[in-house]
């Protein structure tokens, strides 16, 4: 084996290919997929790492570690996004350190955000989660209640609802899979027909490291990676889900 091989490097530059590929496929620019470096249970020195090969993204899914990393890392150049399930009593910290919120799935939680960020005169850009994959123990608002939920945050002067986020169904049905995805831009589609104002849905947020071919065929712009950039995590398999 190759001594650069499972190096944060190599494995950065081995996933540049593989999205490269996946565009090729797909007769898409891979300047149109943002690449979102997955870093929970990660820390900093190795995070350093991957933003000297050129990555400027990070996604938390916990507000603790948003908060650590966000003082060990704030002296470098990098935009971090929330990833995981967000608990009320966490909007503070979450609102400080992250630039955008990707995990927004009910209209109490948008309003809970929208209220601190009034009280601070300024905004940040959300995504709405959609559990596509319909599994109860994931996150997300049902796909059928999506649109609705758009149109009723978008009333909210504070929050700025940039597009969608889902996590597709982890399974080896490729066609399982993609029908998560398919399921996310049709209700884009919907959301884009109702032309409602203050509401862009201009990213999508959908792709992980087992299935981001898939969802940049189906017109992903965002994928968040992170087993296949930093290996495997010791958290057990459903946490990742969050
Ligand atoms: C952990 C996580 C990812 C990355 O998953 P991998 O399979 O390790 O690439 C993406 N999205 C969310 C919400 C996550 O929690």
């Amino acid at each position: 084996m190759n001594k650069n091989e499972n190096t944060i490097a190599f494995n950065i530059r081995v996933l540049r290919e593989r999205i490269k590929t996946a565009c090729l496929h797909s007769n898409r620019n891979p300047n149109d997929i943002q690449l979102l470096l997955a870093t929970k249970t990660v820390l900093p020195p190795r995070i350093i790492e991957a933003f000297n090969e050129g990555i400027t993204l990070i996604g938390e899914n916990k507000a603790q570690e948003l908060t650590e990393k966000y003082e060990a890392l704030q002296t470098i150049p990098h935009e971090t996004h929330f990833i995981g399930h967000l608990q009320s009593n966490k909007i503070k910290d979450v609102i400080r350190c992250a630039h955008c919120i990707q995990s927004v799935d009910r209209f109490d939680l948008a309003k809970k955000i929208n209220t601190r960020l009034a009280a601070q005169n300024r905004s940040i850009d959300i995504l709405i989660q959609v559990n596509t994959s319909m599994e109860e123990s994931k996150f997300g608002c049902p796909p059928s209640d999506a649109a609705d939920l758009v149109e009723a945050v978008s009333q909210l002067d504070h929050l700025h609802i940039r597009g969608l986020m889902t996590i597709g169904l982890f399974s080896s049905n490729k066609d399982a899979v993609r029908a998560c995805f398919r399921r996310l831009m049709e209700i884009r589609k919907t959301v884009i027909k109702k032309n409602i104002p203050n509401v862009s849905m201009d990213v999508m947020s959908m792709g992980m490291s087992g299935d981001l071919e898939i969802a940049i065929e189906e017109g992903s712009t965002l994928i968040r990676v992170g087993t296949a950039v930093f290996g495997s995590r010791a958290y057990p398999a459903n946490n990742t889900q969050q």
